[in-house]
């Protein structure tokens, strides 16, 4: 066969992975949404084994021989869709083949039991009932890393999953330098009298709640023909085919807290706008996803916090807001308002935690995470060192595990090296923004109206259409023309909690 029947090849393989993904996509979506709960069982099996088909096919031996014939060919051009094609089904078939199928089988099984046993343990505070677990999962992944020898960190080949081009070197040193300029900025705004918020905890009305987050997609250019909005326990984006990226939000069961459901409507339009706006000749290929965890999540945060907590949104939409709920929100005033949304406090929840103080929750995480893996840290001593690391970091201790080390889904559910991502996410959120109104100032003009639809073409033409053609550390240099940086977003944090605190 010549190179070009091995590439057509390639790609008509390519397509049948993607589909058997996305088949399993609308079996998640269901089953977080839809499904009764006696389905449960069934349903995960037949997630197994769509599963299981798909890794067979990437990992597949006959995969490997057309790629060596396609690179070697030297016929592709630098720069080219073709090549950034190869380059993804190389690293997703390295992921997938070098790991044996049985280690593969054991992990999924065990991850499943370990996620259900956290979901009875939690609630009843019980970590003896998920150390064992958690201690196997470690394992499990350590055996993983083992197989990828080029990494230097037994953390690095699952972070590298997550965001290729990183590391736990590079991290390390990242977080210090951020958490060397948080410390000093949130000691000095939580020095400042607190702001009132009572009143976000007032009741506001399930179905006004789910139609204010349709007017505030709608208007974000959020795209029904191609997606919808429904409910689900936690909030997540999915993508079900080329044309169909949902979302789904959640109404807090005393309806209190508007904000709740309206941020992770905000945050999950980001998800899912990135996806719905990627080049529709890329459906079928890798390049029909975003370049890594850390850049989707940049989009998540540019428009949940960003756009969707700045005072010009607002000064649009909180006149609405309180026609809506008028009974809780009538003596508020805008500015009461802004604060309240912005306030700051240093608390022991990372889901609650606000913009300032939430990057601290996820260097705790990633530095016992590391910790963990290099063996340094035994999972009988991880509650003592979560405790002591919150009260030197935070000023504060969980009175229990339910609300210290066993809060996060992540690592019960045998999602590791991945923490790093929300971070790299706020990171890079800041620096795209700020390079958008570098190359076009009208922006700032058009966002203090709560126009944002120059912002958003700004953000498909440099970054969405591309999907993961670019490597993340190429998108972010061709984007902004500098290596990641958090130098915008600590002026962007220091601009704006300055003049709200009054620094
Ligand atoms: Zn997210």
């Amino acid at each position: 066969m010549t190179w070009a029947e091995d590439l057509a090849s390639l790609k008509e393989r390519a397509r049948d992975i993607q589909d058997l993904g996305h088949a399993q996509a609308v079996l998640a979506w269901d089953q977080e949404t839809l499904m009764p709960p006696k389905a449960g069982p069934s349903r995960g099996r037949v997630l197994g084994v769509l599963s299981r088909l798909a890794h067979e096919r990437i990992a597949d031996q006959k995969i490997a021989s057309l790629l060596a014939s396609v690179e070697s060919s030297g016929k592709l051009k630098p720069g080219s869709d073709d090549a950034a094609f190869i380059r993804l089904v190389r690293r997703y078939h390295e992921h997938a083949s070098r790991v044996p199928s049985e280690l593969v089988a054991e992990i999924a099984e065990h991850d499943s039991r370990s996620q259900q046993a956290w979901v009875q343990a939690r609630p009843a505070n019980d970590f003896a009932a998920v150390e064992p677990y958690l201690a196997k999962s470690v394992e499990l992944r350590r055996r993983v890393s083992e197989y990828f020898p080029e990494h230097a960190h037994p953390l690095d080949t699952h972070i590298d999953a997550a965001d290729e081009g990183m590391s736990v070197a590079v991290l390390r040193t990242l977080f210090r330098q951020l958490r060397d300029e948080l410390v000093p900025l949130v000691q000095a705004v939580t020095a400042k009298p607190a702001p009132d918020d009572g009143f976000l905890s007032s009741k506001f009305p399930k179905a006004k709640q789910l139609a204010f987050s349709h007017k505030v997609l709608a208007r974000l250019g959020y795209d029904f023909e191609g997606g919808r909005l429904d409910e689900s326990a936690h909030p997540f984006s999915i993508t079900l085919g080329a044309g169909d990226k949902r979302i789904t939000t959640r109404v807090r069961s005393d309806e209190s807290d508007v904000l709740y459901s309206l941020m992770s409507t905000i945050h999950e339009f980001g998800h899912s706008t990135y996806e719905q706006n990627i080049k529709p000749e890329y459906d079928g290929t890798p390049m029909f996803t975003g370049a890594s965890a850390g850049v989707h999540e940049s989009q998540s945060r540019l428009w949940e916090n960003i756009v969707g907590r700045s005072r010009g949104f607002w000064t649009f939409w909180y006149p609405r807001l309180q026609r809506a709920f008028s009974k809780a929100l009538k003596e508020v005033d805008l500015e009461s308002f802004l604060r309240a949304i912005n306030k700051v406090e240093t608390s022991l929840i990372r889901t609650e935690a606000d913009e300032l103080t939430y990057n601290l929750h996820i260097i705790i995480r990633f530095d016992l995470e590391c910790e963990l893996m290099e063996g340094k840290l035994a999972v009988k001593d991880l509650p003592e060192a979560w405790g002591a690391r919150y009260q030197s970091d935070l000023g504060r201790r969980a009175a229990d595990d339910r609300d210290g080390v066993m809060q996060d889904v992540h690592w019960y559910g045998g999602y590791w090296g991945v923490f790093q991502s929300y971070t790299l996410g706020n990171i890079l959120s800041a620096q795209f923004y700020s390079t958008a109104l570098q190359q076009q100032p009208e922006l700032a003009a058009q966002l203090a109206a709560a126009k944002t639809s120059g912002l958003h073409r700004w953000m498909k033409k440099n970054i969405y259409q591309h999907g993961s053609k670019f490597t993340p550390t190429e998108l972010v240099q061709r984007v902004t023309g500098s290596p990641l940086t958090i130098a915008p977003y600590i002026a962007y944090l220091r601009e704006k909690y300055g003049a709200l605190y009054g620094l």
